[in-house]
């Protein structure tokens, strides 16, 4: 990561327009000068009036404002410190192991080892697993997994303080809804690692905003239980006196994703890869729980569809702009790199207003991408929003990392199983198999191992499994029972895998946590 210019954003307080462009936006040509001479700046400072003609990247494209008028700078700021402070807990295991590996046979290696941890990773390892170091060697795998599930643990503490400071944003977001007509918002995206940060950093909403989030490899989501979670929702409201015609409906969005750069590779694991094919069903599960509400409860109109999908390279958005009916088409959507490039120069009131007309041209679109006209304005307003805070995140892209991130593809710190930990929102922090059994959840486990074997087992690493899962504390005896099913869990995965147990391969924590976000992390055992 370019941490100097992560530390520029947050320096920066002033965001006068400059004079060039930062990167080349879906400019492929453009992209290797804009990766290479971005980051061998030392004083580009977005904050100061530093001539552009320090990047290079400027020159290629003269034309264009360097900064986007419709970027939150301060949100870009704070998320940058947010993503260092994190991926830097991680990113200092394996050079602190190396450490380590060269001082276990000296004299005094415990003092030594802990005064390292200390500096280095913020923690000291248990003594039990330092001291018998000089007779049989370190336990690498032992100490690695214990420090990535302390990296995993603090670091969900740090979001958790950040959720209660951010209170303000979700009483904002929730009004918002509720003006574009939608009392919940429930979103399924695919559980690859790189929409690990979907909520904060691509969409820009408030976690705590979002009604209902569950990933599955796909986006494959079960519909008979997201029906049952819809029911949930609105039994509360009618028991709250929120009678179901108020006007207010429930919004249900999917999320696929692609890679712009490397189509055919680094695109969806669950569906080979293949746009179309994400895309396509993706659709198909939105229609399929609109129907199942339907025919269940004869109110379909209460439920409102959006497909989303996500260029993982540089974290730009398509919209499938629905049409007066409500109906989707793959071929039909905005997409916000080309937007992004053709607001450029634009003031914010252009910008705003080219954002609305892209959303219409889209709507009048004839041949394949035809639909039935305009969807209502509450979606307008939806779509037109979610358009302009992912504006934002392609320029944070742009400013951290040139445009494209380096690791197009998995890098991934340990497999999240269970209900997963949603305070977490960081770009391939995690791979997620979202699962109630092992048994329904073999196909999502099957290829975080896979991932796994690539990112750490092939390096001599094992994989660190976290399972995780809620429970509510309102409901007596929820939490005994969880943890049985935690342990129920951990031994089908070890049933299922047994030569990577037996190889000392698979590490676990177990936690778990009360239902509402934020809620302190309970960690109930750790070990292999
Ligand atoms: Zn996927």
């Amino acid at each position: 990561m370019n941490t100097r210019n992560a530390y520029k954003i947050r320096a920066s307080r002033v965001s006068s327009p400059l004079n060039k462009a930062p990167v080349g936006m879906a400019q492929s040509s453009a992209l290797p000068q804009a990766k290479s001479s971005y980051s061998s700046k030392q004083n580009y400072d977005i904050g100061a009036k530093t001539p552009m003609d320090l990047n290079s990247v400027c020159e290629a494209l003269p034309e264009r404002s360097c900064r986007h008028p419709l970027t939150n700078m301060r949100q870009n700021a704070h998320l940058a410190r947010c993503e260092e402070s994190i991926k830097v807990r991680f990113d200092s295991i394996t050079p602190t192991l190396k450490k380590l590996a060269n001082l276990q046979h000296e004299n005094d290696f415990v003092s030594k080892a802990d005064s390292v941890t200390s500096k280095e990773l913020g923690f000291n390892f248990p003594i039990e697993l330092l001291e018998t170091a000089w007779v049989d060697g370190l336990n690498m795998k032992a100490l690695y997994a214990k420090a990535v599930f302390n990296a995993l643990n603090s670091s969900i503490a740090q979001f958790s303080d950040d959720l209660g400071r951010n209170e303000d944003l979700r009483v904002d977001a929730d009004s918002f809804f509720l003006d574009c007509g939608y009392h919940s918002v429930d979103i399924t995206p695919c559980s690859d690692g790189r929409l690990k940060g979907l909520a904060k950093y691509i969409l820009r909403l408030p976690l705590s905003a979002i009604t209902v989030r569950n990933s599955y490899a796909g986006a494959l989501f079960n519909v008979e239980s997201n029906v049952r979670d819809w029911e949930k929702i609105e039994l509360d409201r009618l028991r709250n006196g929120k009678v179901l015609d108020d006007g207010n409906g429930y919004l249900k969005i999917v999320v696929y994703h692609r890679s712009g750069s490397d189509p055919s590779h680094q695109g969806c694991a669950a569906h080979g890869s293949n746009d179309k094919v994400s895309a396509e069903a993706g659709l198909e599960k939105l229609t399929e729980f609109r129907e199942a509400i339907e025919n269940t409860y004869c109110c379909g109109s209460a439920i409102d569809i959006l497909l989303i999908g996500v260029d993982t390279d540089n974290d730009s958005i398509r919209v499938h702009v629905p049409d007066s009916a409500g109906n989707i088409s793959v071929h039909r959507y905005v997409d916000t790199s080309e937007l992004y490039n053709e607001t450029l120069s634009m003031s914010i009131d252009q910008a705003r207003v080219k954002l609305y007309n892209a959303i219409d041209i889209c709507s009048d679109s004839s041949g394949w991408a035809q639909g039935d006209g305009r969807p209502h304005e509450g979606m307008r307003k939806v779509v037109a929003n979610l358009l302009e805070y992912n504006l934002s995140q392609i320029e944070y892209v742009a400013d951290l990392y040139g445009g494209m991130y380096p690791d197009i593809g998995h890098a991934e710190r340990y497999i999240s199983v269970g209900d997963g930990f949603q305070e977490i929102q960081l770009r391939n922090i995690a791979y997620f198999a979202h699962l109630d059994t092992v048994e329904e959840g073999a196909a999502d486990l099957d290829i975080g191992i896979k991932i796994f074997t690539g990112l750490n087992l092939n390096k001599g690493l094992p994989a660190p499994i976290a399972i995780h899962y809620r429970y509510d504390s309102k409901v007596p005896g929820s939490r005994k029972r969880l943890i049985e099913k935690c342990n129920r869990v951990k031994n089908a995965i070890l049933n299922r895998y047994k030569q990577l147990a037996e190889n000392n391969n698979l590490y676990f924590q177990i936690s778990i946590q009360d239902l509402p976000l934020g809620s302190s992390l309970e960690i109930i055992s750790e070990e292999a």
